[in-house]
């Protein structure tokens, strides 16, 4: 067998593939491959929180409602129950692996809980406003101690390899994954990895965006791997828009937290009146699809580069225990939250849709699983309830592996290697950064916060051309990592224009002007290639 066999193979290592490697360690020898440093993925970045009924006046069902209400109607209720009913062991699981969470001494649970836009009650357990980082430290200290954890950074996936690529497998069998093409970035080598169960945790597609709050990485890599391997694809086109991103010339990225809302901040227009009240009786605590279209709808109407987000009238003190991160980082750009309020803009956020999944993570192909916000379990629906994602990593990542553990261990056939007998070194890499500029540009103009028919068969008709100019690069050169993520942008772009162009009607995050009405019947638009 080649060397690079394992038990299970994890694409990513954010918290969903973390939570699957530390649950599933006990009885499976695991890889992970992630495409930069261990610690790169949205995982690290989230400030916020993790949304779970913690305290005496919640409860699971409480926050099933709050979630459902913020679906819009297309959230699927089984799995809202099964991943709400696990956030309390979720939470508790994390602590046991050294998460230190912020504490209050007044609360019966021992935890300060903040609340954000969107829940009824204070359910956000958080770490200060970084609680990503406080989340994943804690856990990369584990998987690096781990003896049956190997982790490969620096290493990009291709695309799986499954049964029906394979010459002499039969063909009455259900279509499985046997692992994955991997480009070891470093060695510039492209590897086969072995594995009896392969599972896509690669984050989200918000990379496809011109103005987003996600990292680098987020490029809809799991979501095209699977898509490409014949894995049913759900609900593209609810893309979350954040509605704070801080708007500067020098800061690429930077969300502005929800939960500044959630302690009171105002949006404000240039001349410091709010427009809020005038959206939504519940104004800056509305959910974010609404804010979202608030802001687009006031800085359109008005011409505004941007709006402010102000939490000045809050003592200093306060804010600077509450938002440390924000507060240093607003400093070196030369705001300061204390006295001014904040530059924001909306920005590409949250993929709701993805592969499509069961409740224990498992997709349409054997022996292939996808977690986190690669994929589709139903808990979003038509809108993410804010900081219930790192929620949705915890609990089906644990319920992948309870899983996977009681998989049959089966014989693997030999696999290909990687065939570049008949390519070439390219000659031309500016075309992948032109073509990767050109598509985040035109996704933002015409498939963003508010779109019409019109615009959505215009960017269907760049994809194409993009598309047939990709093909030809990956088919005549040797891969490289920016055309493999071009690649897997082209197929995201394309699968959430096709999701919004079926759907007739506005819902949640789809906000079309030539189907301004909501049907009066919720249904999930679900692709699958024909192959
Ligand atoms: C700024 C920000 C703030 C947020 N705040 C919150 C919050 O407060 N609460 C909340 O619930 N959610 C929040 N979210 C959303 C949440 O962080 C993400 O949904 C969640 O972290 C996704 O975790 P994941 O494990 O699925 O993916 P990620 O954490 O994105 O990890 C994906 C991993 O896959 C790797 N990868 C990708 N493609 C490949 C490939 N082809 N080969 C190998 N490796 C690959 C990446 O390098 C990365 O390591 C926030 C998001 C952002 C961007």
């Amino acid at each position: 067998m080649p060397n690079n066999n394992f038990d299970t193979l994890i694409i990513g290592s954010g918290l969903a593939g973390f939570t699957l490697a530390l649950h599933l360690a006990r009885h499976k020898k695991i890889c992970i491959v992630t495409k930069q440093s261990a610690d790169s993925g949205a995982s690290s970045w989230a400030q916020g929180g993790i949304a779970a009924a913690l305290s005496d006046n919640d409860s699971p069902s409480q926050h099933v409602q709050d979630t459902l209400i913020a679906g819009a109607g297309l959230c699927d209720k089984e799995i809202t129950q099964f991943i709400t009913e696990n956030a309390a062991d979720a939470i508790h699981w994390l602590i046991d692996q050294g998460v230190i969470f912020t504490s209050d001494k007044t609360s019966e649970t021992g935890y300060h809980l903040t609340k954000e836009g969107g829940h009824s009650i204070r359910r956000i357990i958080h770490s200060g406003d970084a609680t990503g980082k406080a989340v994943q430290q804690a856990l990369i200290q584990k998987i690096q101690t781990h003896p049956n954890i190997l982790v490969l950074e620096h290493h990009i996936a291709i695309d799986l390899i499954t049964s029906d690529k394979l010459s002499d497998y039969p063909r009455a069998q259900h279509k499985r994954c046997f692992g994955a093409y991997v480009l070891d970035k470093k060695q510039d080598k492209v590897l086969t990895f072995t594995a009896q169960n392969t599972v896509l945790a690669t984050g989200g597609a918000s990379k496809v965006y011109l103005y987003t709050t996600n990292p680098d990485t987020a490029t809809g890599d799991g979501i095209a791997m699977g898509w490409r391997a014949g894995c049913r694809i759900a609900n593209m086109e609810f893309i979350q828009f954040h509605p704070t991103c801080l708007y500067h010339p020098h800061a690429k990225s930077f969300l502005i937290s929800e939960a500044v809302r959630g302690e009171g901040g105002l949006l404000k227009l240039p001349n410091g009146d709010r427009f809020m009240p005038r959206h939504d009786e519940r104004a800056e605590l509305a959910p974010r699809d609404i804010v979202a279209r608030a802001i687009d709808f006031e800085m359109k109407k008005r011409g505004l580069d941007c709006v402010y987000l102000d939490i000045s009238h809050k003592p200093a003190d306060f804010l600077k225990e509450h938002f440390p991160t924000i507060y240093a980082r607003c400093l070196e750009l030369g705001i300061d939250i204390t006295r001014e309020p904040i530059p924001v803009v909306p920005a590409a956020h949250y993929t709701c849709g993805g592969v499509v999944t069961d409740k224990h993570g498992k997709t349409d192909l054997d022996n292939l699983y996808a977690i986190g916000e690669t994929a589709h379990t139903g808990l979003h629906g038509a809108n993410r309830l804010a900081s219930n994602s790192l929620l949705e990593c915890l609990v089906l990542a644990q319920a992948a592996g309870i899983d996977i553990a009681n998989q049959p261990m089966n014989g693997l056939p030999q696999l290909p290697d990687w065939d570049e007998s008949r390519v070439t070194d390219a000659d031309e890499e500016i075309v992948i950064a032109h073509n990767w500029d050109e598509l985040r540009r035109f996704m933002w103009n015409y498939v963003g916060i508010v779109r019409t028919t019109k615009r959505l068969q215009r960017a269907q008709h760049r994809i194409a051309l993009l598309r047939e100019e990709i093909n030809e690069y990956y088919t005549n050169f040797r891969v490289t990592s920016d055309l493999l993520e071009l690649r897997n942008l082209v197929d995201s772009a394309d699968l959430i224009v096709r999701c919004a162009m079926l759907r007739h009607e506005s819902r949640g995050l789809h906000y079309s002007k030539d189907y301004p009405d909501t049907l009066p019947v919720a249904q999930d638009t679900i692709l699958q290639r024909e192959i």
